[in-house]
């Protein structure tokens, strides 16, 4: 391990080291982490629900497996799961009112493939109310807060898991991104985040907010992590008809420390108005970089529909939410409302089950499916989806990655722009059109500007993550960015 570091900084491949030459147990390594929680976790509210006694017991049976059976690169280390994910037995709660008492009686595949592979789960992550959100502001329990700087936000809506990593909280952690719900916060928060191609990380168990955007993925400390979570939970699920059966690589064959031959191009129209000109200069030094890394760049790529992407997310995504959330009536499971009668209670679960910007995404998708309007919204909408993946396909004829900042601005003030939702919409203006076109989309550590860390995004063809690590793997190679840690 690196020195002048503790137990709970670790990454996933120097703990897994530590491990299996016995120099450490799963229980002392779990111990260390749950021991930061609680020293922590009463200034960043990053987790809903410690899970201390199971992760102590799965800690002292990874110690079995390390000592005998045939461990995985994941066996006995701490991970953090946002609270969207079904967790057999461990309450699931989406950070909803209407959740806050549901326990699932089934693992989601993505947490059963980490049990498989030997995972210590310490906790549920906080996030936005059924991740709705850039901020984490929009949890119905409490505000995570950044550890760079208590005073604002971690970034949303996988806020909490984000935290978690880089506080030392977890050692990884999983979160969903349906519009940048893992690269943004990744990005505020300096940890790696990666969401996968759609259909490439089975989804049977997330909580569905929007179907058609939804995708699970790692938020790692650095990228050679991020390569061993997907290895582990990549891959087909008959359980999810929109997976997809496509062989999984092994992805830590990609994480080459040079990035000679490669075409990168930077669109411009992602250094939007708005803008901090102190983010678009740390973007400017890191693209210098993986030019002088070996990379092509061509600084004038250009992607005109981008301008439409956030107009069309939040006619797709609230339609889909509306659908999705129907079924939270009090009556099969969650928050239940005692009325009058069948629709009174139902209204009333409703209307005190759900928090105001869960409301607002049901009424904006309600508005643009009604009758009169469909065609006018919801259809125009997934018309501009298609000129929005056709313009990437045409791009990556021409580049092998799309480089772009992950988001305008660095982290925000806490109650900043909770009361404005088209400000706090504009902050996912460079995530979102990834989720659209249904293309993966790395964030990785790129540098500072005014004490805060600023993500870059890297953005390539379906399927193939492995680029993005690789350009991700290199630029953390030649830079120290990634390695630097929060005050707390
Ligand atoms: N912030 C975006 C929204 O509120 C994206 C959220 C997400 O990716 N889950 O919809």
């Amino acid at each position: 391990m690196r020195d002048g570091l503790d137990l709970y900084d670790t990454t996933i491949h120097e703990g897994h080291q530590l491990l299996t030459s016995g120099e450490l147990s799963s229980v002392q390594l779990t111990k260390a982490v749950l021991e930061r929680i609680s020293r922590v976790e009463e200034d960043l509210h990053a987790i809903v629900t410690v899970t201390e006694d199971l992760a102590l017991h799965q800690a002292e049976e990874a110690d079995e497996v390390l000592h005998g059976g045939s461990p995985t690169p994941l066996t006995g280390i701490p991970v953090v799961i946002k609270d969207n994910m079904c967790t057999k037995g461990v309450r699931t709660t989406c950070s909803s009112r209407m959740l806050e008492g549901f326990v699932p009686p089934y693992n989601a595949t993505v947490v059963e493939k980490l049990t498989d592979a030997g995972m210590v789960l310490v906790g549920k992550g906080n996030m936005d109310e059924f991740a709705m959100g850039s901020s984490n502001e929009h949890s119905a329990f409490f505000i995570t807060r950044n550890p760079w700087d208590l005073s604002t936000v971690p970034g949303g809506s996988s806020g909490g898991p984000a935290v978690s990593v880089a506080s030392g909280e977890a050692i990884y952690a999983l979160g969903s991104d349906t519009g940048g719900s893992i690269r943004q916060p990744a990005g505020f928060c300096n940890v790696v985040g990666l969401k996968p191609t759609y259909g490439r990380v089975s989804r049977y168990g997330l909580v569905a907010f929007a179907s058609s955007l939804d995708q699970i993925g790692p938020m790692t400390r650095d990228v050679t992590d991020c390569a061993l979570v997907m290895n582990a939970i990549a891959g087909y699920d008959r359980r999810d008809s929109t997976s997809v059966d496509y062989p999984v690589p092994d992805y830590t064959k990609s994480l080459i420390p040079d990035l000679k031959g490669l075409r990168l191009g930077v669109p411009k129209e992602y250094f939007v108005e708005g803008m901090q000109q102190g983010v678009e200069g740390v973007m400017r030094a890191a693209i210098a970089k993986l030019e002088e890394l070996g990379a092509t760049v061509d600084w004038e790529a250009s992607l005109p529909h981008t301008r439409y992407a956030l107009a069309a997310y939040y006619i797709i995504a609230p339609s889909e939410a509306m659908a999705n959330l129907a079924r939270y009536d009090g009556v099969k499971y969650g928050f239940s409302y005692n009325g009058d009668n069948m629709w009174d209670a139902m209204e009333r679960t409703r209307q005190y089950g759900f928090g105001p910007e869960v409301k607002r995404r049901i009424i904006l998708g309600t508005y643009a499916l009604s009758a009169g309007y469909y065609d006018a919204y919801y259809l125009k909408a997934q018309k501009v989806r298609t000129l929005i993946m056709q313009e990437f396909a045409r791009a990556f004829q021409r580049y092998d990655a799309l480089i772009t900042p992950t988001s305008p601005t660095v982290p925000f003030k806490i109650g900043q722009k909770v009361d404005d939702p088209l400000q706090m919409y504009l902050s996912d203006v460079c995530t979102l059109p990834i989720n659209i076109a249904g293309i993966p989309g790395l964030s990785v550590p790129a540098g500072f500007h005014d004490g805060l860390p600023v993500g870059m995004q890297i953005l390539g063809k379906p399927f193939c993550e492995e680029v993005l690590l690789r350009v991700g793997y290199a630029y953390e190679q030649a830079t120290d960015w990634g390695r630097r840690r929060p005050p707390i």
